[in-house]
């Protein structure tokens, strides 16, 4: 018998390209975790209507690039499932019972939700939906009931909230006794382990505006399939403040966020942060260009995969990727329904789902 590998949950939603934040916060945790663990990566297309309703379309065709960009950056198919969130039916069915195992008001407190609220502009006029996806992301998580969630600094308030929602299942329908450590919830008789988050090697990268977190959705992201001259236009427009090459810099601002993060030379970091804390010469301008040149040659390999999807006939490979992500998926997903329904005592009668 072989042993069962521990399991990953983690995806991103088809609001637009993936860019350089995503690589840093969770891809690049992917790619490296995809032998140790059964990974799952979920494109969360539900939740991007939360805030597109309207814009179908758009969510179909960033839902296929963002899939393109995933293959490119190394994430394999063949190891890792490609979890497509509008066809696995457990997850729908799953949101609606933790929906009552949490607090509307523990929800609309989410931090992660209001920053949202107020980075996005959604004022009071957001959706219904919209603070449902959080509750929604407790269920895309807990239905392959995995370990670990590769994410960014940003999602950790949502996994707090899947953890509490795993206890509270675990507590009132497999009698769990609440004074148990998160480590033996499965041990103990629940259903669901308590997982833990794995933030990536960069928490929060910011966005070029130099205030928000790079985000797909606020126009201030390089993307993974930005040219050289895009990145060296994008990061040229970082903006630090600075008045002249004399002056003392502050080695905390975004741009030295970006030098940490993609100049593979530590001791070339050293010497730059050196040089611009003691004001000795050092223009951003001579920054940024390093800078720049670090990003491009992390993402020519990138690209570079890249170009076989891009090509004619690339869509449809994606669209046979998806579908057997689907299919790869959905026993998971399935058995973790059955048995959460079984415990809820709702174990009326057994379904399978065939696929044409
Ligand atoms: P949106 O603007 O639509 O919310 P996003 O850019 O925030 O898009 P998501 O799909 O919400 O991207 O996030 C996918 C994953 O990437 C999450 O794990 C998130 O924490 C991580 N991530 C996103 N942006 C960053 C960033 N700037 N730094 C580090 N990690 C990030
Ligand atoms: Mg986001």
């Amino acid at each position: 018998m072989t042993a069962q590998k521990p399991r990953i949950l983690t995806g991103d939603t088809p609001t637009g390209r993936l860019h350089l934040g995503h690589w840093v916060g969770s891809v690049e945790n992917r790619v490296a975790l995809q032998d140790e663990y059964d990974c799952y990566f979920l494109i969360a297309n539900m939740h991007a209507f939360t805030t597109r309703a309207d814009k179908p379309g758009e969510i179909r065709e960033s839902t296929i690039e963002i899939v393109k960009d995933w293959l490119a950056c190394g994430i394999d198919p063949e190891r890792a499932s490609v979890v497509l969130q509008s066809e696995i039916p457990a997850i729908v069915e799953l949101s609606w019972y933790f929906a009552m195992l949490i607090p509307f008001n523990r929800v609309m407190r989410n931090p992660t939700l209001k920053t949202e609220i107020e980075a996005k502009g959604l004022g009071d006029h957001y959706s219904f939906g919209f603070p449902l996806y959080a509750v929604g992301q407790c269920a895309d998580i807990l239905v392959f009931r995995p370990e670990l969630v590769p994410v960014g600094e940003d999602q950790v308030a949502h996994i707090e909230m899947t953890r509490e929602v795993a206890r509270r299942f675990n507590q009132v329908y497999c009698d769990v006794d609440p004074q148990t450590e998160d480590a033996d919830y499965v041990n103990a008789g629940g259903l669901f382990p308590i997982p833990a988050a794995k933030v990536g090697r960069i928490a929060r990268l910011p966005g070029t505006d130099g205030v928000n977190k790079m985000s797909k959705s606020l126009n201030n992201a390089i993307s993974l399939t930005d040219s050289p001259k895009q990145v060296k236009k994008k990061v040229g427009q970082i903006y630090t403040g600075r008045q002249s090459m004399d002056e003392p810099g502050d080695i905390t601002n975004s741009l030295f966020q970006y030098v940490r993060a993609f100049i593979k030379d530590e001791g070339r970091i050293k010497e730059l942060e050196d040089a611009y804390s003691k004001g000795d010469n050092i223009g951003d301008g001579h920054v940024k260009v390093e800078v720049a040149s670090a990003i491009s040659e992390l993402l020519a390999p990138i690209q570079e995969r890249r170009a076989r999807y891009e090509a004619p006939g690339g869509d449809e490979l994606i669209v046979e990727v998806i579908r057997e992500g689907i299919k790869k998926a959905t026993p998971m997903a399935e058995e973790t329904l059955e048995l959460a329904k079984s415990a809820m005592k709702l174990d009326f009668a057994r379904r399978s789902i065939s696929f044409t």
